[in-house]
């Protein structure tokens, strides 16, 4: 058990939310309960998402992806006042880190991802440097596209969308979840053979082939699914908390 303060401070510490320019607030989004017994993480706080927290007896949601993003009316109509209905009416607290839990460089979505499909980082790029570049930690080189679908297909349980050359050795992998299509020419700058995110949308295909770099769109739930669980477990353990993660399923 933890005052919800704590919980806070720790994350940020930890997080350094300060440091980034994001598209929502990172932290407390939605003040629920003031003591902290049972934190449950997860990637977005949709109503699957929170009802599944409610019934896990959550005292503190973590996730990604919270309520709240630039651009938004503001009104709490539909599916927000849904959401901040059952947030509320359980006095559950909203926690939400989004750009920081990318580039955390132990905990978040992109080296916990780089962990599982056995990518060391050498070199990080793009905007607010959330681009990674590395290679396979044993040094050894996929002996081509097909390769490297079939170990992420292996590894995220999810086909990957590739475009790009047919064939060709790939040594050097830049990679950024999510949404990240748009870090593709700051990938191809930083010599990469190969680009990974969640999602692609029209130029990047135009780009791959172009420029002979290999694109695989992995999905956006499937990349982002590890720092949450991975930063979650780690407050938990510090603070002494119970945590639990909850995948909601997402195709996209
Ligand atoms: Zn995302």
């Amino acid at each position: 058990m933890t005052e919800l303060t704590q919980l806070l401070q720790t994350l940020d510490q930890i997080l350094q939310p300060s440091k980034f320019k994001d598209y929502g607030p990172n932290g407390l989004q939605v003040e629920g309960r003031p003591q902290v017994r049972k934190l449950v993480s997860g990637v977005t706080a949709s109503l699957a998402m929170i009802e599944a927290a409610v019934a896990a007896g959550a005292d503190a949601l973590l996730v990604h992806h919270g309520l709240f993003w630039r651009g938004q009316d503001g009104r709490v109509t539909g599916w927000m006042k849904k959401r901040l209905a059952l947030l509320l009416e359980h006095d559950l607290n909203l926690l939400a880190y989004h750009l920081p839990l990318d580039a955390h460089p132990e905990l978040g979505n992109n080296v916990q991802l780089g962990k599982r499909l056995g990518l060391t980082v050498t070199w990080r790029f793009g905007d607010q440097e959330l681009g990674f570049k590395g290679q396979r930690a044993e040094g050894t080189v996929f002996s081509g596209p097909q390769a490297l679908a079939e170990h992420v297909q292996k590894t995220l349980h999810k086909t990957p969308v590739h475009v790009g050359p047919a064939k060709g050795e790939i040594r050097t992998l830049g990679w950024c979840t999510g949404g990240a299509q748009g870090y593709f020419e700051s990938a191809i700058a930083a010599g990469v053979d190969a680009f990974i995110t969640g999602e692609i949308s029209e130029p990047q295909a135009h780009y791959a082939r172009e420029c002979g770099v290999h694109f695989l769109a992995c999905g956006h739930h499937a990349t982002e699914r590890y720092g949450a669980p991975a930063v979650a477990a780690h407050v938990a353990e510090l603070l002494g908390l119970e945590h639990e993660f909850i995948d909601i399923d997402n195709p996209a």
